[in-house]
């Protein structure tokens, strides 16, 4: 039965790796919690299925594009909890959808598509009685999601130096910077130039730690969801040297920077690097077969 199971997650070092560069690197593996709701969105989502539960709502109703990993997550973890779940889709239904969407359908998630413009202004379907739902922003941003994303921390035992987590909304990044305060959080972002991100993280964590992370920008391979074949042929060689799998929209791009970063000397000697894998893999379905060297293991 596919049930939650934080206790498939742990952590593995991939020292060998990188102790030519004098620092050891571990990697956490999130996306081992749950074939649907890997790596970091049910973390994200616990929290707001508790307080839906509270609230006596029939379930969640939430934000996200077709090939969304929180829609994905959120559909399935909603079944799990015994709720129900809805989610407002920007853009037109596709002759074709998305294998991400027909999951979500499959879990029984209702999906309403609806124009960029009123995507942007979160107008909910008149359809659906907004009574009925706790309302959870796109990628699961907010108060809620960083609590649970901090959680993350309580299936880490070692010391760390730096914790690299990838970036979408920011909500995970918060969530690890309340959490691990004595280690450098940073954040690589899957998005080309989403410059408000400093602000959407800050918006959420506490006073005192306001600004206690960095961003990176230059490490998003033209745009989000964007690929090419340097990001396609790292992440076959980084499975190849490591067994582990990654996805292109996220992950891939993490561990590419980790990697760079590593070997240009960014990091002290002796430096203890957490890299979170954050999931996703179930988004590698939207590429082409073959693609990647392990795709019988995505999602
Ligand atoms: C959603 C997602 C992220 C981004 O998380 P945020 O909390 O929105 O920053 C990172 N990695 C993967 C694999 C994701 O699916």
């Amino acid at each position: 039965m596919n049930t939650i199971t934080p206790e498939n997650i742990r952590t593995e070092s991939i020292k060998n790796l990188y102790q030519p560069f004098g620092v050891s690197v571990d990697v956490l593996r999130l996306d081992l919690i749950h074939p649907a709701i890997s790596g970091n969105k049910w973390f994200k989502l616990k929290f707001y299925l508790e307080k839906a539960r509270d609230l006596n709502k029939k379930g969640i109703l939430t934000f996200g594009g077709a090939y969304s990993n929180h829609i994905a997550a959120t559909a399935e973890a909603c079944r799990l909890s015994g709720l129900h779940s809805a989610a407002i889709i920007r853009g037109e239904r596709p002759d074709e959808i998305s294998h991400t969407l027909q999951n979500a359908e499959k879990a029984g998630m209702r999906l309403h598509y609806v124009s960029r413009e009123d995507y942007r202004n979160k107008i909910i379907p008149e359809t659906e009685d907004k009574d009925d739902w706790l309302i959870v922003d796109e990628g699961g941003y907010g108060d809620e999601g960083m609590r649970g994303a901090a959680t993350i921390a309580d299936l880490v035992t070692g010391k760390y130096d730096h914790v690299i987590t990838a970036v979408g909304t920011g909500t995970t990044l918060a969530g690890l910077c309340t959490a691990f305060t004595g280690s450098g959080c940073i954040g690589i972002s899957a998005m080309k130039k989403n410059l408000s991100l400093t602000e959407a993280v800050n918006n959420l964590l506490p006073h005192k730690l306001k600004d206690n992370f960095q961003l990176y920008h230059d490490f998003h391979f033209g745009g989000y969801a964007k690929w090419n074949a340097v990001l396609i042929t790292f992440m076959n060689e980084w499975f190849h040297l490591t067994n582990i799998p990654t996805d292109f929209v996220y992950t891939g791009k993490m561990f590419y920077a980790a990697d760079t970063m590593v070997r240009s000397g960014y990091f002290s000697m002796g430096a203890r690097i957490l890299t979170v894998h954050t999931g996703g893999l179930q988004g590698n379905y939207s590429l082409p077969k073959g693609t990647l060297i392990f795709d019988d293991l995505s999602g």
